[in-house]
C-alpha cells in the first residue's frame, strides 16, 4: 500500500480509502442558476455494497434532466428512491452533485466486482438519483458501468451514455426494435437534433432502418449526415400536412411531447405492431405535485386510458425512459469502435466553467451534447 503522503496519481493508482473530501459542483437549494457552488470539501463516495465501483471523472456530460433537476423537479420521487421508508429529514439530498454521464477510469471496486478493475477505461449514465458527475469521483454500481469504447477520448465517450441508454430503452425494451429486425422498418424520430436525436438517428441507421426526422431548418444537414433519410423542418409549418403525406411508420420515438402526441397517432400504420413511444410524459410532475402515491395513481390512470384510445385504433401507445444499463452500453461500445456511431459534441467547457455549461443546456436548440471536463 501507499502512505497519504504519496503522490496524487501514486495514491490514486492504489486506493481511495485515505480521502474523505473532493471537489465539486453542488448545489444546497434547488433554484436557478446561482444556487451552483463549487467546493472543494464534497463528500468522498463510499462503497457500501459488494457491487459497488468508485470512478474517478474525467469527463461529463450534462441533460436538460441536469438543468431541469437544479430547479428541484423530480424531487419528491428521488427522495423516495434514495430514501425509501423517510427515515430522514427531508432536503437530505443537499449538496446534491448534478451530472448524469461519465467517462474516467475505476479507482476502487466493491468485494464482489468481476468485470472491473483498477484503472479500467469506463463509461456510464448515471441514475437520477444517486450523486453526479460534476465531481472528481462518482459512486455506481458495477451493472450500471461498462468499458468505454476505444476509440474515443473521454470527452467524447461522456456525451453518449444517457441519451445512448435512454434511447436503447425506449427503442429496444419498450419499442422492441433490435439490430436484427430494424431493416424495412420505417420509423420518425420527433426532435432529431438534440442528445437523443442524433444517437437514435444513428443507432437506428446501423441497423438498417429508414428514418424519418423532424429539426429545425438550420440543422437539416447536419442530420443528413448523421444519415437521416428524410428530413422534416418543423419551422416551416406544422409538421402534420407534410408528414401525413408520407408512408406509414412502424414506430415514433418522440422527444418533443405535446401536441405532437396527438398528430402521431395518425401517422402509425394500423393493426401492424406500430408503436408511438414517447419521452416526455408528466410521470414526475405528477409525483412531485401530487406526492408518490396519489402521483403514481394518476400516472397509472393516463398512461392506461391512453394505452386504451390508441389500442382500439390498432396502433400502441407507450412511455419511455431513462433505464441505467451496463451491458447496453457494452453492445453501443461495439456499434462506436466499429465507426457506426460517432459521439456529437456540440461544446464543451472546463470544470471551472460548469455554471456556463447550464448556460448553454438551459437555452436550448441542442445540436447535440455538452460536455464537461472534470480533470
Ligand atoms: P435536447 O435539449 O438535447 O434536444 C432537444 C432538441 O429538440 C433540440 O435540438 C431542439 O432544437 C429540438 N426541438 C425543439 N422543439 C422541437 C420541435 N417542435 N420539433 C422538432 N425538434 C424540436 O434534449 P434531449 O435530446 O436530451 O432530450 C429530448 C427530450 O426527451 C427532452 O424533453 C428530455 O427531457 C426528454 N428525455 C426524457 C427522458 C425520460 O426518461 N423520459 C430521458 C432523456 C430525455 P431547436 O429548438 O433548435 O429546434
Amino acid at each position: 500500500s501507499v502512505s497519504k503522503h504519496g503522490s496524487q496519481s501514486r495514491r490514486f493508482s492504489v486506493s481511495s480509502r485515505h480521502m474523505t473530501i473532493m471537489p465539486a459542483w453542488v448545489i444546497d437549494k434547488y433554484g436557478n442558476n446561482e444556487v451552483l457552488r463549487f467546493t472543494k470539501n464534497a463528500s468522498f463516495p463510499v462503497i457500501n455494497y459488494p457491487n459497488e465501483v468508485i470512478v474517478k471523472v474525467f469527463a461529463a456530460g450534462l441533460n436538460p434532466l441536469d438543468v431541469s433537476m437544479r430547479g428541484g423537479y423530480g424531487a419528491a420521487t428521488m427522495s423516495a428512491k434514495r430514501d425509501p421508508l423517510n427515515i430522514k429529514q427531508s432536503g437530505n439530498e443537499f449538496p446534491l452533485i448534478l451530472g448524469r454521464d461519465v467517462s474516467g477510469v475505476i479507482m476502487e471496486c466493491g468485494l464482489d466486482v468481476k468485470y472491473f478493475r483498477e484503472r479500467d477505461e469506463v463509461w456510464a449514465a448515471i441514475p437520477p438519483w444517486k450523486q453526479g458527475s460534476l465531481a472528481e469521483f462518482v459512486l455506481l454500481s458495477a451493472n450500471e458501468v461498462s468499458h468505454k469504447p476505444k476509440s474515443l477520448s473521454h470527452m467524447e465517450a461522456a456525451a453518449i451514455p444517457y441519451v445512448a441508454t435512454t434511447a436503447w430503452s425506449a427503442l429496444v425494451n419498450t419499442g422492441g426494435l433490435s439490430k436484427d429486425n430494424c431493416a424495412k422498418k420505417r420509423i420518425l424520430i420527433l426532435g432529431g437534433s438534440g442528445g437523443v436525436g442524433t444517437f437514435a438517428i444513428q443507432m437506428l441507421k446501423a441497423w438498417g432502418a429508414h428514418v424519418t426526422v423532424t429539426c429545425s431548418q438550420n440543422a437539416e444537414q447536419f442530420l443528413r449526415g448523421l444519415g437521416a433519410d428524410h428530413v422534416v423542418d418543423y419551422t416551416a409549418g406544422p409538421v402534420e400536412e407534410p408528414l401525413s403525406a408520407l408512408e406509414k411508420f412502424d414506430l415514433i420515438l418522440d422527444n418533443v411531447g405535446g401536441d405532437t402526441e396527438s398528430l402521431a397517432l395518425n401517422l402509425l400504420k394500423p393493426w401492424s405492431g406500430a408503436k408511438y413511444v414517447t419521452l416526455v410524459t408528466p410521470f414526475l410532475q405528477n409525483t412531485d405535485r401530487l406526492g408518490i402515491a396519489d402521483g403514481m395513481t394518476k400516472t397509472a390512470a393516463t398512461v392506461g386510458c391512453k394505452v386504451i384510445k390508441h389500442l382500439v385504433k390498432g396502433v400502441h401507445y407507450r412511455w419511455g425512459f431513462f433505464a441505467p444499463s451496463g451491458p447496453a452500453l457494452d453492445e453501443i461500445r461495439e456499434m462506436v469502435d466499429a465507426g457506426q456511431i460517432r459521439p456529437v459534441v456540440e461544446e464543451t467547457f472546463s470544470f471551472s466553467q460548469v455554471p456556463q455549461a447550464f448556460e448553454k443546456v438551459e437555452k436550448g436548440h441542442a445540436r447535440g451534447k455538452t460536455v464537461v471536463q472534470i480533470s
